[in-house]
């Protein structure tokens, strides 16, 4: 993901400048001790509220402003909007996270920008091939309420805007189809995709609309504040370098190297895996991701998994050992556990435990008798009897989403599957790898896998919520294992031997699923090489058009003085030389008076992509006005150039124009001569071709 921080460029002056302040503004910080700053509960990375903490670089900058300027701040949070309200009513002094827009000068004192982030379009990953903004006609797109280019959204032609409040919302709908399309920055959407493993969204482009840059992050202080202004930019311009790379290593996402850093734990972190046994549970039936044999031992991904998080952190661990699910549970409220390796995070059991990123996502399968009809989703299942086992997150998922819904509880996975096996209840829902591994290990014979229903319930790591140091190594080590570790163990535990009648379609969801997570990353990596190889692809297009004729599609004037000037700088500094023509059709107004300005165009066109094609490769052959072209020839003497051209104007004398018939062309050429400049070169070039026209036209003259 480092691609990304190419987008981000800062602005701000890279050397820090000391801060001296004025006595008016010392003066203004001891009468105003305390000044209010307006913050979103929902901009990560920069500003958000994660389980009561408030987080995000935004508030790191404000402390390091606090620090160097003496200013205290009282945060005010709440969505962009009501932000946007209250500091145009006075509420706050300070505003955060505004783009600059000329019609807010009238509110607003910015300062520099902080940050700079390319605004993106997203779409859902069955939105088919996304071409442009046309794409987005007769669709639905989000907009964030007042944000600084939703006016230009909704003036888009064809497309519905739909605005909301919070870019959770937003995302969300998106996610579940209520909207086609959203934009948004792009860190704050990667931030939310990462969160909640939305893994159907895809982004689409960069906005680009004439009026609208990227998304510049400032602060906007209250005009009739001057000094406070002053205070506020003379604070960020004394952040250093390493400030801002400090600020950016932490909130920015996980770049590679931001993985490996993140093995630097804290002294306290590391005082703790010295000196600390950290005590885990597991599900004693889980397989294949976790179970205990008969000697009480733990196998099974997570075993893998713990096994990587101790070479990579020296953690010293114990295993505590449950007979069920509901007394791991149990186990991790008492507090008989520190730590778990595969839980869904519910809100529940926030209470006691906090999660780490989720980490692995699989389907959740049906299993049925062989004679049972296939289930597409949870609706055809509400009138069955259902087995799930007792306390999984997946049932307090269900019974939220359909309240009429009231699975059967079973101990474990085989349980459940034997009440199937025998009648007692239709159906038995779990992990799809659970569900084949547990029909295998038990060889029932009149089972099969029906189906499968949308829920999913992504699994994280967990640690008991009154253990924050634990909490951070947990996270920082989960989060810097590799794509190609995940895959390893994965691979390792995934590749089920499937009995015969297997349904193969299902070995692929396996795979599918498991791996769609950490193709997530990958593929986020990709698309931001793709923005970027397409931004690269349009600024060369500009160049392009920047220095060619539009009608003859050859090098235009400007670009031909480039070319000029820089032979004449190379042949003064290696004495080298080159050859310079100017090319002039012969009696081109008699064309034109014959048979109209279009023919006339038309010459130009056929004539220049002739030349165009004898010159050699190492040659510059533009036009330089009118009927007028010039061809530049580095490395020439004097009789290599006259045969260049001879033979140029011998093709064109030979060449039928359709219609028109014959027209030749006269050159006047010369050789760079120290001390030349552009003038002097063309004027020797141009009183040559002078006297080509004099003694008879379709003549080449070089001296
Ligand atoms: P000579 O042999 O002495 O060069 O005769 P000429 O008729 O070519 O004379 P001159 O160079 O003075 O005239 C150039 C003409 O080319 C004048 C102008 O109307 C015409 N011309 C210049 N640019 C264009 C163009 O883009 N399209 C067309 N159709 N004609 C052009
Ligand atoms: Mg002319
Ligand atoms: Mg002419």
């Amino acid at each position: 993901m480092t691609k990304i921080f190419l987008f981000c460029i800062f602005t701000l002056n890279l050397f820090a400048s000391t801060l001296i302040l004025s006595d008016e503004e010392k003066d203004f910080i001891d009468k105003n001790p305390q000044v209010s700053v307006a913050l979103m509960p929902d901009f990560t990375p920069f500003s958000y509220i994660d389980k009561d903490r408030i987080m995000g670089f935004e508030h790191d900058l404000l402390e390091l402003i606090s620090q160097k300027t003496g200013l205290q701040f009282k945060k005010e949070f709440g969505v962009w909007h009501k932000n946007f309200l209250s500091f145009q009513t006075n509420k706050v002094d300070i505003i955060s996270s505004i783009s600059h827009k000329p019609e807010r000068e009238s509110f607003t004192k910015y300062t520099t920008p902080y940050y700079k982030i390319p605004i993106m379009i997203f779409v859902r990953d069955d939105f088919g091939k996304y071409e442009g903004l046309q794409s987005l006609s007769g669709k639905k797109i989000g907009v964030l309420k007042d944000v600084f280019y939703e006016k230009e959204i909704q003036e888009i032609t064809g497309i519905e805007a739909v605005i909301f409040n919070t870019y959770e919302d937003m995302t969300e709908a998106l996610v579940f189809g209520r909207i086609d399309a959203l934009v948004q920055n792009l860190t704050n959407i990667n931030y939310l995709i990462r969160k909640n493993i939305y893994s159907n969204l895809v982004l689409a482009d960069e906005l680009k609309l004439p009026t609208i840059p990227e998304e510049d992050l400032r602060f906007g202080v209250n005009p009739e504040k001057p000094l406070l202004h002053a205070i506020m930019q003379k604070g960020l311009e004394s952040i250093s370098e390493q400030e801002w790379e400090s600020l950016s290593d932490r909130w920015m996402d996980v770049s590679r190297n931001r993985l490996k850093k993140s093995y630097d734990f804290t002294k306290n972190e590391r005082e703790y895996l010295d000196t600390k046994v950290v005590k885990y549970c597991v599900d004693p039936s889980f397989e294949p991701f976790e179970y205990l044999d008969e000697k009480e031992n733990h196998h099974g991904l997570t075993k893998d998994y713990l096994d990587l998080i101790v070479v990579k952190t020296q953690m010293k661990v114990k295993l505590v050992t449950t007979t069920s699910w509901t007394e791991t549970l149990e186990f991790l409220k008492e507090k008989k556990c520190d730590m778990i390796l595969a839980i869904a995070n519910t809100y529940k059991r926030q209470e006691y435990l906090s999660f780490t990123d989720p980490y692995l996502s699989f389907p959740q399968v049906v299993a049925m008798q062989n004679d049972a009809a296939f289930v597409a989703n949870m609706n055809d299942l509400l009138d069955k009897k259902v087995a799930i086992v007792k306390d999984y997150a997946l049932g307090e998922l269900l019974k939220y989403q359909y309240s009429t819904f009231s699975p059967i509880e079973v101990e474990n996975t085989q349980e459940g599957l034997k009440q199937v096996a025998q009648g007692k209840v239709e159906a038995f829902v779990d992990f799809l790898p659970v569900v084949t591994t547990g029909i295998r290990k038990a060889a029932i014979g009149n089972l099969k896998i029906a189906g499968k229903i949308d829920e999913i319930v992504p699994l994280s790591g967990a640690v008991r919520s009154d253990d924050m140091v634990l909490y951070s190594i947990l996270q920082k080590t989960m989060r810097s294992i590799e794509p190609t570790e995940h895959t390893k163990i994965l691979d390792k535990w995934m590749t089920i031997k499937y009995e015969h009648g297997t349904d193969y379609t299902l070995v692929w969801r396996v795979v599918v699923g498991a791996l769609a997570l950490f193709a997530l990353f990958a593929y986020w990596n990709f698309k931001m090489q793709q923005a970027k190889n397409i931004i690269q692809k349009q600024n060369k297009e500009l160049e392009t058009l920047a220095m060619t004729d539009k009608m003859t599609g050859v090098y235009n004037r400007s670009k031909l003085d480039e070319v000029l000037q820089h032979e004449i700088d190379r042949s003064k500094r290696y004495e080298q030389n080159f050859g310079c023509a100017i090319i002039d059709i012969d009696h081109f107004k008699q064309t034109n008076d014959t048979f109209g300005h279009l023919a006339g165009d038309k010459v130009l066109k056929e004539l220049s992509h002739l030349i165009y094609q004898s010159i050699r490769k190492s040659d510059y052959f533009g036009r330089w006005g009118g009927e007028e072209f010039l061809i530049i020839a580095p490395e020439v003497d004097k009789e290599g150039l006259f045969r260049l051209l001879d033979k140029i104007r011998k093709i064109v004398s030979e060449h039928q124009i359709e219609n028109i018939g014959i027209k030749t062309i006269s050159i006047g050429a010369t050789i760079y001569k120290s001390n030349d400049t552009e003038d002097t070169i063309i004027k020797r070039a141009d009183d040559l071709l002078y006297e080509a026209k004099n003694s008879g036209r379709d003549k080449v003259i070089v001296d």
